[in-house]
């Protein structure tokens, strides 16, 4: 059992972390107690930064020793409540704003270290100045963190060719909740040592460690790019396109992201500044990237792969960015989706991952399932068609009182859309995580044997239950 750190046992942190690194004011806390979306408010005992992997691991000692409860914070970005403690005010928060340091840019291994703290947008830059890129991004990049983006294992609109965070982490630095550092920092290609420690922190929301410090692998900085936006009639014909890009193109293939006409139109009214790419409007558009070093060469393959497709009747019109402005432009049509979404009304999100090929299945069907359930309910899908992945909202009925809708009836909707993504052999979260806000669904949806084994992981590396408790599993 965890209990509510003591008045010696916060006298003590206060000490070791002094003025910069401890805090109680209410006022102080209260941005960092509730979530991005505004939708969990907790409460802390106190609010805890460290500036070293040191320091972290001697709070950890004192907490341990103690009984206290620790939830890891960085950027507050997340999409599903992990950095939010619960409405006791026992717990403390960890906060890694402190820890905001790029160790070492190693250009001719092409990695990084960098604190967990660091936020990714200052990685970004930092790394570019050496040439390099860190390809991973998403729209949470002014907040979101290193140790954040590991702990969630976070995907973003690169996952096509890069991968998600797992695939881009060479190595960590974590305190575990014994208070040891685990110092995994080194990038090593093989390593056989039995499980995974990396691996295991990847995705494991704060409940296993602490991540103090990530290595992580870097590619050349984009020379040139380029950016298509594609009408045609259906994420039927979407996929068949993926599947003609992805061998002609190869690795310069970087991100594949579908868009309903809906989703476009919302963002046209929302959004300032915002233009359709193309003057006829169809059922759905889609968004290629390429990125590489020879402009001829993509174009030698982009633009005649694309005429064929036209001429085949697969896409209906395509245009392609003219420049590093434009591409930003077709972005920015994407990237403020959830906003509009948001403007126009309440909605309750899902970040869910089928495989690729049944991915048009799950966005035909489930919008049909909805309504029969739930008369005059409606869906809409964008995202990462590449990956499997999209972002699936569901919006009550237009004649009714939204909000109380949902109070209704959101929780069984939502459970209607993660049966049929189960049946499809898909995840109930792709990149966004368990938190609390996914927590008992999981539990009650996913395979017993899986579940098992995170219980036994969770129980044998943190059997005193320290580490964010009330997340990911219960
Ligand atoms: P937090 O929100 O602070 O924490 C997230 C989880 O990680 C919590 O469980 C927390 O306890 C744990 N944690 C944080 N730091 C540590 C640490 N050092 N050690 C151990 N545990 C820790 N996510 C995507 O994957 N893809 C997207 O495309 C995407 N788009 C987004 C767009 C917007 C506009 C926003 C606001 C968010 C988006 N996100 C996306 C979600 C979010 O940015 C990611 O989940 C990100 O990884 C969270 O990082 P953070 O530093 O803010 O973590």
């Amino acid at each position: 059992m965890t209990r509510a750190p003591s008045v010696p046992t916060l006298d003590a942190l206060a000490a070791l972390l002094g003025p910069k690194g401890f805090t109680i004011d209410p006022d102080q806390m209260a941005p960092w107690l509730t979530d991005w979306r505004g939708k969990y408010r907790g409460a802390a005992a106190a609010m805890l930064s460290p500036a070293t992997a040191e320091e972290v691991a001697a709070v950890v000692q004192l907490c341990a020793e103690q009984d206290v409860a620790l939830v890891p914070q960085g950027g507050n970005s997340g999409m599903v409540g992990g950095a939010t403690p619960d409405t006791s005010g026992d717990m403390v928060l960890l906060s890694t704003r402190r820890m905001n340091h790029i160790r070492v840019i190693d250009e001719a291994a092409q990695t990084v270290v960098a604190d967990a703290g660091v936020i990714l947008e200052h990685l970004h830059e930092a790394v570019l100045r050496h040439g390099l890129r860190f390809p991973l991004t998403l729209g949470g990049k002014g907040s979101a963190t290193i140790g954040g983006l590991v702990s969630t294992n976070a995907g973003g609109t690169q996952v096509l060719r890069h991968g998600t965070m797992r695939a881009l982490v060479a190595g960590i630095e974590a305190v575990l909740p014994d208070g040891r550092i685990f110092d995994g920092l080194a990038p090593l290609k093989k390593d056989n040592r039995g499980y995974d420690l990396r691996h295991l922190l990847c995705g494991a929301e704060g409940t296993l460690g602490i991540v103090t410090a990530a290595c992580l692998h870097l590619v050349p900085a984009v020379a040139v790019r380029r950016t298509a936006w594609i009408g045609l009639e259906s994420p039927v014909a979407a996929l068949q396109l993926l599947r003609r890009l992805d061998p002609a193109i190869g690795r310069e293939l970087e991100g594949f992201e579908i868009v309903p006409r809906s989703c476009l139109d919302a963002v046209l009214r929302h959004i300032p500044q915002t233009r359709a790419p193309l003057t006829k409007t169809y059922p759905w558009y889609a968004l290629v990237e390429l990125a590489g070093e020879d402009a001829e060469a993509l174009d030698s393959v982009l633009q005649p792969e694309l005429a064929r497709a036209l001429d085949a009747g697969l896409i209906y019109d395509v245009v392609i960015a003219k420049n590093d402005r434009e591409s930003e432009d077709f972005w920015r049509l994407r990237d403020s989706i959830s906003e509009a979404e948001r403007a126009e009304g309440p909605a309750i999100q899902h970040d869910i991952s089928v495989p690729v090929d049944r991915m048009p299945d799950f966005i035909a069907e489930n919008p049909r399932r909805l309504a029969k359930a739930f008369p005059g309910a409606r869906a809409l899908s964008f995202g990462h068609l590449g990956d499997g992945n999209v972002h699936h909202h569901v919006q009550p009925p237009v004649d009714v009182d939204g909000k109380a809708w949902l109070a209704a009836h959101g929780e069984a909707a939502s459970r209607l859309v993660y049966i049929h993504v189960i049946e499809l052999g898909g995840s109930i979260s792709a990149e966004h995580g368990i938190g609390q806000m996914k927590r008992d669904i999981l539990a009650e949806l996913d395979s017993p044997a899986r579940m098992a084994a995170l219980r036994g992981i969770k129980a044998g590396l943190d059997p005193a239950g320290l580490f964010n408790p009330g997340k990911l599993i219960a």
